[in-house]
């Protein structure tokens, strides 16, 4: 598991990754769509080995939460896969039992007491799993004084599909519904702003209301961009999409705006599932798509 990263600082707001797991995935080709081998041939040199396994050829990604302090509040962006919960259809994510996540929480400094806002980026598994923890056989709040926000429109779709087909979404009944059963949530538009420094984007596409979290003024100093990019072919190639998009085409559409409007823009993207250290800048245009660097 990796160390600690240096945490990237504007004036007085700091962000740290807390990295959950880094494992391989699925096959490149499955993982993605519209994803050709020739694509994939042409670009195997660079993204092996960080990003493809070289021996079983399977996307790598990072498992991680963004944690952001300012002066007045200590937020928690995305909350990874979490432990104990039964995940029949997703062998790698099926009852963990991991110390990693809450270690490397503990070695920020803070305890789960200390997270003031809890913010889901969309309602995918491996993005509400701490949102609860099992206790004498109930999912609980693991943030006790942290309020939860969710799209209310990503709320709505996925507590429908919950009604509808339970099998199909098991983390939205043990990790995002208990929430909204204690009263700890609060439902926004994916446009929120929540103060001058910090507020939502939308960045639909992936999940029917996928949002990304802008930090810092009008051109952000960063921005916390959830699974609106999965791997960098996706900045090279941002039509590609990946298997579980709601809807591929508008995931494109929105990595293509996102990506030119921080060209040649000093501002940070932080990924969710890159590979450490995650955090890039789009540096330029390159055929139909977008260069990039670590930041
Ligand atoms: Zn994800």
């Amino acid at each position: 598991m990796a160390a600690l990263r240096e945490p990237l600082v504007f004036g007085d707001t700091r962000v740290d990754c807390i990295v959950e797991l880094v494992k391989d995935y699925y096959p490149a080709m499955e993982f993605f769509r519209g994803l050709t081998p020739e694509i994939l041939d042409e670009h195997r040199h660079w993204l092996e080995p960080d990003f493809i396994h070289p021996g079983n050829g399977n996307v790598i990604l990072t498992f991680q939460s963004y944690l952001v302090r300012t002066p007045r509040h200590t937020i928690l962006v995305d909350s990874c896969i979490g432990n104990d919960k039964p995940r029949p259809t997703r062998q790698m994510f099926h009852m963990l039992k991991l110390d990693a996540w809450q270690r490397n929480l503990a070695a920020l400094g803070l305890t789960v007491a200390d997270i003031d806002f809890v913010m889901c980026t969309h309602l995918h598994v491996d993005h509400v799993g701490w949102n609860t923890r099992l206790e004498n056989g109930r999912w609980v709040p693991t943030f006790p004084n942290a309020r939860y926000i969710f799209s209310g429109k990503e709320l709505d779709f996925w507590s429908e599909r919950e009604r509808q087909a339970p099998e199909t979404c098991p983390w939205i009944t043990d990790s995002v519904l208990p929430v909204v059963a204690a009263g700890c949530h609060q439902c926004v538009t994916s446009d929120h702003a929540f103060d001058d420094h910090m507020r939502l984007t939308p960045t639909p596409g992936h999940t029917i209301d996928h949002f990304s979290v802008e930090l810092g003024g009008m051109e952000p100093d960063a921005i916390i961009g959830g699974d609106m990019v999965h791997s960098p072919i996706q900045v090279l190639y941002p039509e590609i999409g990946m298997f579980s998009d709601f809807d591929s085409k508008q995931a494109g559409e929105t990595r293509h705006a996102l990506f030119s409007r921080l060209l040649g823009t000093p501002t940070k993207l932080c990924t969710a599932h890159f590979a450490e250290p995650s955090v890039i800048r789009i540096t330029g245009e390159k055929g139909g798509g977008y260069d990039w660097a670590y930041a």
